[in-house]
């Protein structure tokens, strides 16, 4: 019999490297805007308020993208879905005639933030890997979905939708896909040339000393522990400080209902789980690869010798859906009651066995790599897989949080909007984020 692999703990690939935290907060600060959380959006909307010449400051809990922000698989894919065609029908079933509109909508933003990307990595000259090779998402042989639609045939739905709509697609049969991967069990693709790849650390790293350098605090090490209201401003407590602000913008995705109970039932936590093998001289494939309705994805790295580099393999949370979603439980009254506050980023066995069972029927002639990293991440899933940007039902306090694993796709076009908002610029992202309005909407559900 095989022998399981135990998953090794070191943590994220991308979290391998030398890096020194800014100083905690200490004593007291007095701020335009507080932000709470350094990851991609928390630090992306210091860069635009600081830019905008706003007095802002980061808070993060730990160091600057140890949340998801440093544990995903640096993907940049555009919108809200794994397939097009999915998303029009949600979007058709909640919202009628205007599904189809919003659906084009938030595509089209997530290319604008695409877009808003790459011109701060060129702005400030970030060095973060970034590639524009394209995403495909794959059809395999055996699909793990139930009694759903053949991923081949919203492979197709999804092609003729977006070419419609007017996006760069196009469809890879069995023999083109299985020529590409040198894989078995896929059975064609939808490839969107538009999307591309970081390195998310270095990108987000980058960002947070741009927006020092133009002249943002970021604290690291420094919760924020409550925020109340002090007569016109915020009174924000950390463990060996306080902040005043006159507005404070919730950059903490899954962990924003800590600070916000209103957020508990739309954002819930959902734990990912990924590996990199050793690096290898050869390359096999460009691009970023979503198989299985975005249940497993990959791609190979640029990091080894000859062009090479080690492949990245995540999900499997299909299998263990209960254990990978952050319930809790806690005693509130005398009642034990279900909190969505687990969050657990430490990698598991079971996960990461389904991980290396994936990946070896996928690829069975790299199934003898070493794994050199394993590692888990905590997204914030909103109730409707779209997230919440705007005003939160607190007046002065702003929310761009739940996700639902597409932070790289929609975090800089929201913190841009957010920053136009609080500086009371007209900016054309208003226009951009009136389109999907209702889709985006800070306060839906719950009301
Ligand atoms: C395995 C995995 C795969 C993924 N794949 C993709 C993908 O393919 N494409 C994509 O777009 N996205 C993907 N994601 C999701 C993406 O990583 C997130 O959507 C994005 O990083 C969210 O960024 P954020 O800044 O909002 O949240 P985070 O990066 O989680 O940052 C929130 C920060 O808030 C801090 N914080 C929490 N509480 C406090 C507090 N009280 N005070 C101060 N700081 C606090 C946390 O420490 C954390 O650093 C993936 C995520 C994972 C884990």
């Amino acid at each position: 019999m095989k022998k399981a692999r135990r998953p090794t703990l070191r943590d994220s690939y991308w979290l391998d490297r030398p890096y020194t935290p800014a100083a905690p907060l200490e004593g007291e600060v007095d701020v335009d805007v507080a932000v709470s959380g350094g990851g991609i959006t928390g630090v992306t909307a210091a860069l635009f308020l600081a830019e905008a010449g706003a007095r802002v400051a980061v808070f993060e809990r730990r160091e600057v993208a140890t949340g998801a922000s440093g544990r995903n698989g640096g993907f940049l894919l555009a919108g809200t879905h794994e397939y097009y065609v999915e998303a029009v029908e949600e979007l058709t079933d909640r919202y009628g005639s205007e599904g189809r509109r919003y659906t084009a909508a938030a595509w089209h933003l997530a290319l604008e933030n695409h877009r808003l990307m790459t011109e701060i990595m060129t702005r400030y000259d970030i060095d973060c890997d970034y590639r524009r090779s394209g995403s495909y998402i794959v059809a395999m042989s055996r699909p793990d979905r139930g009694s759903h639609p053949r991923p081949v045939d919203r492979i197709a739905e999804s092609y003729h939708l977006m070419r419609e709509d007017g996006f760069d697609v196009a469809v890879l049969n069995r023999e083109a896909i299985r020529d590409l991967l040198k894989s078995p069990i896929v059975e064609g693709a939808l490839r969107n040339g538009f999307d591309g790849e970081i390195h998310p650390v270095k990108y987000v790293r980058g960002v947070a000393e741009a927006a020092k350098k133009q002249g943002a605090f970021v604290f690291e090490h420094t919760p924020i522990l409550s925020i109340t209201r002090d007569g016109l401003q915020f009174l924000l407590r950390t463990a060996a400080g306080q902040v005043r602000a006159d507005r404070v913008l919730l950059g903490m995705n899954a962990y924003t209902p800590q600070l916000d109970e209103s957020y508990e039932k739309r954002i819930v936590p959902n734990r990912g789980q990924v590996f990199t093998t050793e690096p290898i001289s050869e390359r096999l494939f460009d691009g970023v690869f979503y198989a299985n309705d975005g249940w497993e994805y990959w791609r190979q790295l640029h990091d080894g010798p000859n062009g090479g580099g080690r492949l990245l393999f995540g999900g499997s949370r299909n299998h263990h859906i209960p254990a990978e979603r952050g319930y809790h439980f806690m005693r509130r009254n005398g009642r034990l009651i279900k909190t969505y506050r687990g969050y657990r980023e430490r990698p598991t066995q079971a996960v990461q066995t389904s991980n290396d069972r994936a990946f070896d029927r996928t690829f069975p002639g790299l199934a003898t790599l070493e794994r050199t990293h394993r590692w888990g991440g905590v997204m914030g899933f909103s109730y409707d897989s779209s997230p919440f940007v705007g005003e939160t039902d607190t007046p002065g306090i702003y929310v761009i949080a739940g996700f639902t694993g597409r932070g790289n796709a929609y975090a800089t076009a929201a913190a841009r909007l957010m920053t136009d908002r609080l500086v009371g610029r007209d900016g054309e992202m208003e226009e951009r984020f009136t389109r999907v309005r209702s889709v985006f909407d800070a306060r839906r559900g719950e009301r």
